[in-house]
């Protein structure tokens, strides 16, 4: 009978194996990361010994998150927990959380990740104010476009995988260390490709791109929503096209999300180019932080280097 059972079993196995794909060790540490900029560090940190889960898709809006049901399940089994912090999950996070029931990852516990912490955050108001847009109450919460802050960020989740998973420190500090040397190499070669646009002004949708171009000393002198989270109002607009032309814009910068309307009428009358730029990687042509770094590089030099002075 026993034999009977297991000539069965065998060709089911085999074909389980066959097409069981990836093979990570049966004990690795599962880790939700509630956008795709900080899976991919994580994943650059944890190697094969994690497997990492991104909540919001990579074209969403990260204050806006479609929260799916399924999501209760992903975040109910993760032995950790990494978001951005600084309010950037608000609208959406906490109802997940508290559906989910996890201590492992509850506040205060090794398997819970704010990456915001022990960041400078920029926008940060000295005082209630009123008029601010909702969304980014305790300051800007897109860091992880600094490549220099991405490095931190690593670290805070190096000290949580070595907290909840001491064996297997050593692969983390070493993830940690290589992720490290690779921004550091791959910034001296952005540096010296943005270098010739030092002081370029330019205009963003949201405030999403400030760290990113204060890091290569650009500046983001106006955004099209008047607040942060705010549309566009025809108001903020018809006092943002003078203040453009000038201040010599020639490059507005918009997430691949956001609507063309308002974007393209105001590239109408300034002359202002409009430049979809990703703030995500997507696991496909820009398939790790790096490579969205590096690609976000590339369209801005390619969209001012060249044709910028003629428009
Ligand atoms: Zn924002």
């Amino acid at each position: 009978m026993r034999t009977t059972i297991r000539r069965s079993f065998v060709p089911l196995l085999a074909l389980v194996a066959l097409f069981s794909t990836p093979s990570y060790p049966a004990d690795e540490l599962k880790v939700v990361a509630t956008t795709a900029d900080l899976a991919a560090v994580a994943r650059a940190v944890g190697g094969d010994d994690v497997e990492v889960t991104a909540l919001a898709r990579p074209a969403e809006d990260p204050h806006f998150v479609d929260a799916k049901p399924s999501f209760i399940r992903v975040v109910n089994q993760a032995d950790v927990l990494i978001e951005g912090g600084a309010s950037l999950e608000a609208g959406w996070l906490p109802p997940l959380l508290e559906g989910a029931r996890n201590p492992r990852i509850s506040a205060g516990a090794p398997g819970r990740v704010f990456a915001a912490q022990g960041l400078a955050l920029l926008e940060v108001a000295t005082q209630l104010d009123r008029s601010m847009g909702d969304v980014h109450p305790q300051g800007n919460p897109h860091f992880m476009l600094d490549p220099v802050a991405a490095k931190t960020v690593a670290e805070s989740i190096r000290t949580a995988f070595c907290a909840v998973d001491r064996t297997r420190c050593s692969d983390y500090e070493a993830g940690l260390r290589a992720f490290r040397e690779a921004v550091d190499a791959a910034l001296a070669d952005w540096q010296a490709t943005l270098a010739p646009l030092r002081g370029t002004k330019v205009v963003t949708y949201h405030k999403d791109f400030d760290y990113f171009f204060q890091r290569f000393g650009m500046q983001v002198v106006d955004t099209l929503e008047p607040k942060p989270g705010i549309p566009p109002s025809p108001t903020h607009l018809t006092e943002l096209v003078p203040k453009m032309r000038a201040e010599q814009v020639r490059l507005i910068v918009i997430e691949p999300f956001r609507e063309r309307g308002n974007p393209d009428f105001v590239a109408q009358h300034t002359g202002a180019r409009v430049l979809v730029l990703p703030a995500m990687p997507d696991g496909q042509d820009r398939p790790d932080y790096l490579a969205l770094i590096d690609y976000d590089v590339r369209q801005v030099a390619a969209a001012l280097g060249q044709t910028g002075a003629t428009r």
